[in-house]
């Protein structure tokens, strides 16, 4: 199995799936792109994935059922129009002509019903996790969304992370303020600015390089404590509050 970034909108990502001529896509926010790589590839479309509700996401999959009716998997909690085969924790979604398996993680946060799709050491997380960030909190606490990232900070390092924004300089670039002496972002930051400029995607990438660098899931650093307190002008008592100041601090940096 090949995974393809198909670049949709301003900086998303839809991931396509692809063995022999069997195709899946994840979060098709537009048909377009994937009609047209189809196409190009003589593929046929074989599933579509799903991971919240958000138009970005959501988008394509009515015109690419008008195409071709295949199953649409997706969170069982969203009202989300076309899906067939809705999912939630615990579920495996087979993908026959891929050979492979997914297992489903319900990842609330982002949105209240967001589900993450984990297989063959790829994880698609839509707006949970990103390059050394995370989704907004549009409709979750922050404790759902800290226990959602550390739900997936615990899948095996060597996993590699799909998720569907290109955001990772700026992530980065908070990063470094909320750790200006942590060198494993500097770096990051030097490879991520060389990938941008040669029009490469920063994802996906593995799982392991998140624990060193973003900040998100160092809520228990001493010096990612320290910022988030200074920021927050006064103590913060567990990881979750650490957790919900640095998304405030993001929110407005
Ligand atoms: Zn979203
Ligand atoms: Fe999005």
């Amino acid at each position: 199995m090949t995974i393809i970034p198909l670049p949709a909108f301003r900086d998303n990502y839809i991931w396509l799936l692809r063995a022999g001529t069997c195709a899946v896509v994840v979060d098709p926010g537009e048909a377009a792109p994937v009609l047209r790589y189809l196409a190009d590839e003589g593929l046929t479309l074989a599933a579509i994935l799903i991971t919240h509700h958000h138009p970005d996401h959501v988008g394509g999959v009515a015109e690419l059922l008008a195409q071709a009716p295949v199953p649409v998997h997706g969170p069982a909690l969203e009202a989300i129009a076309g899906i067939d085969h809705p999912v939630g924790e615990g579920d495996v979604v087979c993908l026959p002509g891929l050979g492979v398996e997914l297992r489903v993680f319900d990842i609330p946060g982002h949105t209240a019903g967001h589900v993450g799709y984990y297989g063959d050491s790829a994880l698609f997380c839509g707006d949970t996790l990103f390059a050394a960030g995370c989704g907004r909190l549009f409709e979750g606490t922050p404790a759902q969304m800290f226990d959602s990232l550390q739900k997936l900070a615990a899948l095996p390092g060597d996993t590699r992370v799909y998720c569907t924004h290109e955001y990772t300089l700026s992530n980065l670039a908070f990063a470094a303020a909320v750790e200006p002496a942590n060198g494993a972002i500097s770096e990051r930051i030097a490879a991520s600015e060389a990938m941008r400029a040669a029009n490469q995607p920063t994802v996906p990438f593995p799982l392991s390089g998140e624990m060193l660098t973003n900040p998100f899931l160092r809520v228990h650093e001493p010096a990612v404590i320290y910022q988030a307190e200074t920021q927050a002008g006064r103590g913060l008592a567990s990881p979750v509050e650490v957790f919900a100041a640095l998304r405030e601090w993001k929110n407005r940096f």
